[in-house]
């Protein structure tokens, strides 16, 4: 789960790190009331949406008075923010961070994450913090330090000095930098993070050490155990159809192709969205609906398939173990039925009671069609669906 730049720095700050000052602002004129009331000749005006590369994209900006703040927050509300990050239509700009200005001497980045080839949570930082860390981590990997850390103990006060002196911090630099690097590896595990990221972390030029950005993610599967973190979801930042696919016990992630997906288990569902593409079709989604497969949860599926009005053709592609297919088939149609399907549909169905759902499905007044193996199907879906796809 993700939250926003200024819920983040919340955080940060509950575990002792210093950020900036800041007012949160709705609109153009709270940004210039949070300007005046920051009382710092420089500010900055900062779009808060569920994404980053906002520097670049025109969504951070320094203003110097009242009248710019509110002039620069008009400017960063009136349109979707466009970033590498977004995707070409952008995200629509709700809420601003108005923060006093910083004197930046140097911008570093640090970031805990899981290691998942060492099993660790691991603390990397780096001396070219700022926008582009990813090309960093292209361009000069060597230039990414890594201290790995005991999940029970957090990171050693001489990790943090050694990755300090890395860094190359003068003596009162790294006097702030060990307790924050510490505290930042203590709020990912406290928190069940997977990702707890500042860029850049700036060094004032007074040798302050401050998180002028911060970027958090949540382990979705440890929400139940903070309930305070699940406080911060923003449903308007995320794809409505997942999280209606959420709610009804689906798995969904939304994709660009026009072939709807609907299949029962997170492997099948990988191997059909491949047998699609081999046949030179691209998927609409990926779509788990679970080992059982209910009317309930089928009926659901096609209702999100059919919102994307990309979608050309549907793929059903059910192993019936625990449900059995005849059921799955009945299931199917009268899904199908309820929700007056108006694009191809294709079903494939394998397993238990095999024969009889396939005899269901060749009875039905419905007009599909019907493949006997995952590969029949998907080719026979991509030609419903108009054939290759560039
Ligand atoms: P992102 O592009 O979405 O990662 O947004 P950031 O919050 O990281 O801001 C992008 C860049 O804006 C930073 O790398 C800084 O160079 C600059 N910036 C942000 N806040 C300040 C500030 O208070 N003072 C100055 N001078 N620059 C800032
Ligand atoms: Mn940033």
């Amino acid at each position: 789960m993700k939250i926003h730049e200024y819920q983040a720095k919340k955080v940060l700050a509950d575990f002792g790190i210093p950020v900036p000052r800041s007012v949160l602002a709705a609109n153009a004129d709270e940004a210039a009331k949070a300007y005046t009331e920051l009382g710092s000749s420089l500010a900055v005006v900062k779009a808060q949406i569920h994404a980053g590369g906002r520097g670049k994209g025109g969504g951070v900006k320094l203003v110097r008075s009242a009248e710019e703040a509110k002039e620069a927050a008009t400017a960063i509300m009136s349109k979707p923010l466009v970033t590498h990050q977004t995707g070409p239509e952008g995200q629509p700009v709700r809420k601003l961070l108005v923060e006093e200005g910083t004197d930046i001497d140097r911008e570093l980045y640090a970031a805990v994450v899981l290691d998942r080839a060492i099993g660790l949570p691991v603390l990397m930082a780096s001396a070219e913090g700022g926008v582009e860390i990813e090309e960093v981590a292209a361009r000069s990997p060597e230039k990414i330090l890594k201290e790995a850390f005991d999940p029970l103990r957090g990171l050693s006060g001489f990790q943090a000095r050694r990755l300090g002196f890395a860094l190359g911090f003068d003596k009162a630099a790294l006097k702030a930098a060990v307790p924050l690097f510490q505290n930042l590896c203590q709020a990912f595990l406290a928190k069940d993070c997977s990702i707890a990221e500042i860029n850049p972390l700036v060094v004032t030029k007074d040798s302050q050490v401050i998180a002028l950005d911060a970027k958090i993610n949540f382990d979705s599967n440890a929400l139940f155990r903070h309930p305070d973190v699940r406080e911060l979801r923003d449903r308007d930042e995320e794809d409505p159809r997942e999280a209606a696919a959420t709610e009804h016990g689906l798995s969904w992630v939304s994709l660009d192709g026009n072939i709807g997906c609907m299949v029962n288990g997170a492997g099948l569902a990988m191997a059909t969205m491949d047998s699609i593409q081999s046949h030179g079709g691209t998927p609409a989604n990926f779509l788990d609906v679970g080992g059982g497969a209910t009317v309930d949860q089928v009926r659901e599926a096609f209702k999100l398939i059919l919102k994307d009005p990309n979608v050309k053709a549907i793929l059903v592609n059910i192993f019936g173990g625990i449900a059995k297919c005849d059921v799955i088939a009945d299931g199917v149609l009268q899904a199908a039925r309820e929700v007056e399907l108006n694009v191809p549909l294709v079903v494939r169905l394998e397993g238990t009671n095999v024969e009889l759902g396939r005899k269901k499905l060749a009875e039905s007044d419905l007009n599909l069609v019907t493949a006997a193996i995952m590969d029949e199907a998907a080719e026979k879906v991509v030609q419903l669906a108009g054939g290759q796809q560039g």
